[in-house]
């Protein structure tokens, strides 16, 4: 129950106005303030939202239709057995919801993706349609190969209606990106030395509601909403403290959520809206920030299930990430048929025995209706980590 006086209860409502603004109505108020001008929506995980911004379109992310919208048509272009994030987002499409959209962007997250960009192009083949392939080698060749499909990228964005892409206009748009990710790290900062003032599921509509404004507009947002909840008078409850791993792509429901911190958790890390938190720390943007963006992904990416692992097994960095944010235990919740989530499970729990951290884990959809399963296992786990320290 929210408190009458809460101080974050302004800046938490317009979040969720945001959250269910599944028909992009802030997305038609910004065409209309800025005529001609492109709305380029891309799906999860990583997309380079600076450059977009930089060319004048305003980059929307689009990560499904939750547990929103019934689907009718979108469960006719898939498969059963796959995630379900690409029939709700076809089914927002053949709805109507995305026409604000002049182009979709697809990152190469995995297969699906894949296919629903293919599948996309055939049902709306008017409008731009983009497979970015994000760079599997992190050499020089890398490097160049990314470069061009972010030139490429731009070229697109120039023929519906973008400005030119331009170092100046890349450099602001990379110092105004920069000013958003530092103020959801200070956000996520807060959560991990309070998390009784920052549930979860605030967490993440506030964070997700930068999906559909400019980077400037949901900084104030975010600092509105942290200046609240630091002024919260709440005290801190008997519960442990949990990371959640494997939400990165399509997102649990939020109900889910606040499921997980009513049966005994306090959420203190997530991988959720992955894409506003992928570079970590700032990009400079130097004498050219087209490469300055190339290299922040190269060198300054999250690790994550979808990205090359590169140097460092993702592993290690889970057990280091569960060690700073003093993290009690670990749940995987991962969306059922996803791919790359599901098999990093074995490797990643391995690290975690090894490293003497205690798991659990589900899957969920992101329609999923009923908690109560997931509230009992969940209570479980942490009652015995509580009690006895060990699951
Ligand atoms: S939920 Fe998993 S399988 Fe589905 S689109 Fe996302 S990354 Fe791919």
């Amino acid at each position: 129950m929210r408190e009458p006086t809460d101080p974050a209860a302004p800046a938490l409502a317009r979040a969720e106005a945001l959250f269910a603004d599944l028909s992009l109505a802030t997305v038609t108020a910004w065409k209309a303030a800025h005529p001609g001008r492109p709305a380029i929506g891309h799906l999860p995980v990583y997309a380079p939202r600076e450059l977009i911004d930089a060319c004048g379109a305003l980059p929307v992310g689009i990560t499904g239709g939750g547990d929103q919208i019934d689907i009718v048509k979108g469960d006719a272009c898939f498969q059963s057995y796959i995630c379900h994030l690409p029939r709700s987002t076809v089914e927002l499409g053949l709805g109507g919801q995305l026409d604000p959209l002049d182009g979709m962007v697809f990152p190469s997250t995995c297969d699906v993706i894949r296919n629903l960009s293919g599948i996309w192009q055939i049902l709306f083949p008017s409008k731009l349609s983009f497979y970015l392939d994000l760079p599997q080698s992190f050499e020089d060749a890398g490097a160049r190969f990314y470069r061009l499909q972010l030139e490429e990228l731009a070229d697109k964005l120039l023929q519906r209606g973008g400005l030119p892409l331009t170092p100046e206009r890349l450099a602001a748009s990379l110092r105004r990106y920069n000013e958003n990710r530092a103020a959801i790290a200070r956000l996520y900062q807060l959560r991990a030395e309070a998390p009784w003032q920052v549930p979860a599921d605030e967490c993440f509509v506030v964070v997700k509601a930068g999906n559909l404004l400019p980077p400037e507009t949901h900084t104030s947002l975010v600092e509105e909403y942290l200046d609240g909840a630091r002024r919260r008078q709440r005290r801190a409850e008997d519960r442990i403290r949990v990371v959640i791993v494997g939400s990165f792509c399509e997102t649990p429901p939020l109900g889910l959520l606040r499921t997980l911190e009513r049966a005994g958790c306090y959420v203190v890390g997530d991988d959720l809206n992955s894409n506003a938190r992928w570079i970590q720390g700032d990009i400079d943007p130097g004498a050219d920030p087209l490469e300055a963006l190339v290299q922040a992904y190269l060198e300054q990416s999250t690790w994550s299930s979808v990205r090359y692992e590169h140097e460092k097994p993702r592993a290690e960095h889970l057990v280091e990430w569960v060690r700073r944010v003093r993290a009690d235990g670990v749940i995987f919740a991962a969306p059922s048929f996803c791919d790359p989530a599901l098999l990093d499970q074995p490797p990643l729990s391995k690290a975690l025995e090894a490293a003497q951290i205690p798991f659990t884990l589900f899957k969920y959809a992101e329609n999923t209706g009923q908690f109560q399963s997931i509230r009992e296992q969940v209570g479980t786990f942490s009652d015995s980590l509580r009690l006895w320290g060990a699951a």
